[in-house]
């Protein structure tokens, strides 16, 4: 074990963080390690540290901040695909967990939420006492990298980012300080963890705005892939009319399983009033044919749609997204070269072992109108040049290599060709979604100059040392933004 390894090992345990510190070896640690996915975050860490409350947070900070030369990461729901993001292989990871106390003010009706819980685990406990937060539409993604990234929920038409109804931040900062950030007190950093993710301090609770819990109409018609032109015709249909029926959400999500011929397309809707088969869906539902029917689409509440949607993860995964306006003829393209993209992979991956998918969603430029309405956040989508889809694929893979050398670089033909004929059409648009980010990906620049000198100037303030710039070698890092007026890299050099 290195030196530096073994004093903050030392510190740690001075720290009186000894009963929650594992280390290689102990069962705790494996566990904790083997319960990643995707695998690649599996990284071996020299030591995974458990704090059990916002002051040992503090405590676990100074003492890794104090021993020269080491480095960190810090986990909630370890769902971020990106590499090194919440996990480190020569350092300490501070996983939190055990952080996941869920308390609900009658009298402020605020929900507070500790970062550790799983979004299933919250709807639980609040659709058990009448009441729902603007949260996760996956159960075991985590609260606290989805709310720090935005937050796209279900009612996101009608309420706007999930970051938008938080009220109240509490942040452990680099110097182990504990803060509160709201309109009032610090309001610049509230400001920036409004989508700022992991630059100024660690969040260690979250009060969200809370409301009345009501069921949820949902479901999915699954179409065999020639339904392909009808679909895209009716989505660009009910994504323009989307402002105007912001309770009726749809997405679409194509789908290659190993050894079947076809891949799928499904229309996942949801009226988040419980109003089964709502207007503005019915065109979705009157295509013919679906290969599972509509008597499948049922009135639940969030916590049973939760529980019913866990996205199997397993292997090596990669995540990918671009956003183009709303146009059927980008749609048409990326459905072409989706087909494209399941060839290629089976032509280079053996007995077809791999799974592609396609999830395209809206983005409405309004919604920043309802952003600004609570005090805004820095996502930037205010500068979208209109009403925009985002387009994320995904892959899984057998292995590393799979990943990194046949599955990323198609990932990146398929947008980058999307991407061209959207700009040959004079349909694209210049933005990254953190959330849906992968490695060599910069989200910030494009969430324009103001938002990217507002970030720089905020971290610069609460995190004068750098610490989280400079030694969380993972996670999207406004250091590296451009606060120039600049185009999505990568897609335009291919
Ligand atoms: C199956 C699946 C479904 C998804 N569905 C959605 C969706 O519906 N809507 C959507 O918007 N996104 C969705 N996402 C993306 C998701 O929001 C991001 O991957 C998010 O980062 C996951 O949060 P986490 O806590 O699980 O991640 P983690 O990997 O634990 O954290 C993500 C990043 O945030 C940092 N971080 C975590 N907690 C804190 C904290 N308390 N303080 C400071 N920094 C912290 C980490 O260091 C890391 O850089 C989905 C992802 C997956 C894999």
């Amino acid at each position: 074990m290195s030196s530096i390894a073994q004093s903050a090992i030392a510190k740690l345990k001075e720290a009186g963080l000894g009963d929650v510190l594992h280390v290689p070896g102990e069962q705790a640690y494996q566990a904790k390690e083997a319960s990643l996915a995707p695998f690649s975050q599996r990284l071996g860490p020299w030591a995974i540290v458990q704090p059990r409350n916002t002051e040992e947070v503090s405590k676990a900070l100074k003492a890794i901040v104090s021993t020269e030369g080491l480095k960190f990461a810090v986990r909630s729901g370890g769902h971020m695909w990106v590499d090194n993001s919440n996990n480190i292989k020569d350092g300490v990871t501070i996983d939190l967990t055990l952080l996941t106390k869920r308390t609900y003010n009658p009298e402020t009706k605020l929900v507070s939420l500790e970062p550790g819980s799983r979004w299933k685990d919250v709807y639980r406990d609040l659709v058990s006492q009448g009441l729902l937060v603007v949260g996760g539409r996956e159960a075991e993604v985590g609260v606290g990298g989805f709310l720090i990234g935005g937050g796209i929920s279900f009612f996101i038409a009608s309420k706007g980012w999930s970051c938008d109804t938080i009220v109240n931040y509490e942040v452990v900062l680099a110097d182990g300080s504990i803060v509160q950030a709201n309109k009032t007190t610090n309001p610049d950093l509230y400001l920036a963890l409004k989508g700022g993710s992991f630059n100024f301090g660690i969040v260690t609770r979250f009060d969200l705005e809370s409301m009345e819990a009501k069921k949820i109409w949902c479901g999915m018609a699954v179409y065999p892939k020639t339904a392909s032109d009808q679909v895209v015709d009716a989505y660009v249909d009910f994504v323009h009319n989307l402002a105007a029926n912001p309770d009726d959400y749809a997405f679409l999500y194509s789908y290659h399983a190993p050894l079947v011929k076809d891949y799928t397309i499904s229309i996942n809707v949801s009226d988040v009033n419980g109003v089964a088969n709502p207007k503005p869906l019915q065109k979705f539902l009157a295509i013919p044919d679906p290969i599972s029917k509509p008597e499948d689409f049922k009135v639940k509440t969030l916590y049973e749609k939760l529980a019913d949607y866990v996205v199997p993860s397993a292997n090596y995964t990669n995540w990918e997204a671009i956003t183009v306006q709303v146009d059927a003829r980008t749609m048409r393209k990326a459905a072409t070269e989706y087909e494209a993209l399941i060839e290629k992979l089976r032509k280079a991956i053996p007995d077809d072992n791999f799974k592609a998918q396609m999830v395209t969603q809206p983005i409405l430029k309004s919604w920043a109108d309802i952003s600004a309405a609570k005090g805004g956040n820095v996502l930037g989508i205010e500068n979208l040049p209109g009403d925009c889809l985002n387009i994320l694929i995904g892959i899984e893979v057998q292995s590393l290599e799979l990943r990194d050398k046949v599955g990323r670089p198609a990932v990146k033909a398929l947008l980058a060709a999307v991407k061209s004929f959207a700009k040959s059409i004079n349909k694209d648009a210049d933005w990254l979604y953190l959330n849906y980010c992968t490695d060599d990906q910069e989200p910030f620049s494009t969430y324009g100059a103001e938002n990217v000198k507002l970030l720089k100037a905020v971290a610069a303030k609460y995190d004068p040392n750098r610490v989280f710039q400079e030694r969380v070698p993972g996670g999207f890092k406004i250091s590296k933004a451009s606060d120039k007026k600049e185009k999505v890299r990568s897609y335009q050099k291919l």
